[in-house]
């Protein structure tokens, strides 16, 4: 029987298993593309689901092949954060030491606003043991042009996006042009002077405006990398690394695929139409 993701999601979503996602990072890698993986799930409510994503997390690392890059990407939600704090980041610091030893990065996704400032807390405290770790800051809400300057100067790893949640105007810009806007500051402080950003956006102008960025400032290509998710724009990933670009992408997988793949609708109608289409014509 083919399951729900396969018919459903299958354009956004790897597979079901640890390997369908490694097998899909050995596509990449044969492009010159590196992938970060991501075992679905968020808002784990009991102490036994979230130790049993942390431990999928760990085996994962240890079964990514050395050359696709042991690099995965975690929700703190998933890994108890909503339990207790100290929980979450003994399951998280788990992870990080597993992630040392085969020497793999964790980027700490973003979540809703609800999770923020404890998402960032947690972080700067497995930053204090670990630099294999990096977070994730969202271009629509006002506080993130001081989150990254913060992070500049702590010297973090960063991924800005634009952000994918359903924000209140108090806290988020919620005008395109506002978050484009707020999106090239803080991209433009990260490329300064923050180690290794990763630019994640779909949004061609902004792809633009960094591209143009980094050329004017003699920012070197090897000095930040693009980043995109799974079946968005695969024809323009190969562009970004035929010019010399490093791109990575997110590599979703798991069989808790509904709320990632809800927001791929919502953010874009465009993507409605690409799972229709590939419900009819695959
Ligand atoms: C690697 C990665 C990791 C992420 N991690 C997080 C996270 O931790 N937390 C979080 O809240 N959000 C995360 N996001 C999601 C992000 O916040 C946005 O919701 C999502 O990327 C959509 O915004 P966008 O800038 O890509 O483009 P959009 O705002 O969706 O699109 C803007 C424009 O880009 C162009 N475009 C977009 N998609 C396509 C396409 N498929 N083909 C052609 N043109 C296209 C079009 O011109 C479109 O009008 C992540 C995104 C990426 C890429």
């Amino acid at each position: 029987m083919i399951s729900p993701p396969a018919v459903l999601a299958r354009r956004f979503v790897a597979g079901e298993t640890a390997e369908t996602a490694i097998a899909a990072g050995r596509r990449l890698h044969a492009r010159g593309i590196k992938a970060t993986f991501d075992l679905l799930g968020e808002d784990v409510g009991d102490r036994e689901a979230a130790r049993r994503s942390a431990e999928a997390n760990e085996r994962l690392l240890r079964l990514i092949p050395p050359e696709v890059e042991r690099n995965i990407s975690i929700k703190l939600t998933m890994m108890g954060l909503d339990i207790s704090e100290d929980f979450c980041l003994e399951l998280t610091a788990r992870i990080l030491d597993t992630a040392r030893q085969v020497g793999g990065f964790v980027r700490i996704d973003m979540e809703g606003s609800r999770h923020t400032q404890r998402t960032i807390d947690a972080f700067h405290k497995l930053r204090r043991a670990s630099d294999n770790v990096g977070i994730v800051l969202q271009a629509y809400l006002h506080r993130t042009e001081d989150d990254v300057k913060e992070a500049v100067a702590r010297g973090d790893r960063v991924r800005i996006c634009k952000g994918a949640y359903k924000e209140p105007p108090e806290i988020a810009w919620t005008k395109m042009d506002d978050i484009r806007a707020s999106f090239r500051r803080c991209a433009h402080l990260l490329l300064d002077r923050g180690p290794y950003p990763a630019i994640a956006t779909h949004d061609e102008g902004l792809v633009g405006d960094v591209i143009a960025y980094t050329r004017e400032k003699g920012i070197g290509k090897e000095r930040f990398e693009f980043q995109m998710l799974y079946g968005l724009r695969p024809r323009r990933w190969d562009e970004l690394v035929a010019a010399g670009h490093q791109v990575r992408i997110y590599v979703p997988y798991g069989t808790h695929w509904f709320p990632y793949f809800y927001r791929r609708l919502r953010e874009r109608k465009e993507n409605v139409f690409f799972v229709v289409k590939s419900l009819v014509f695959d």
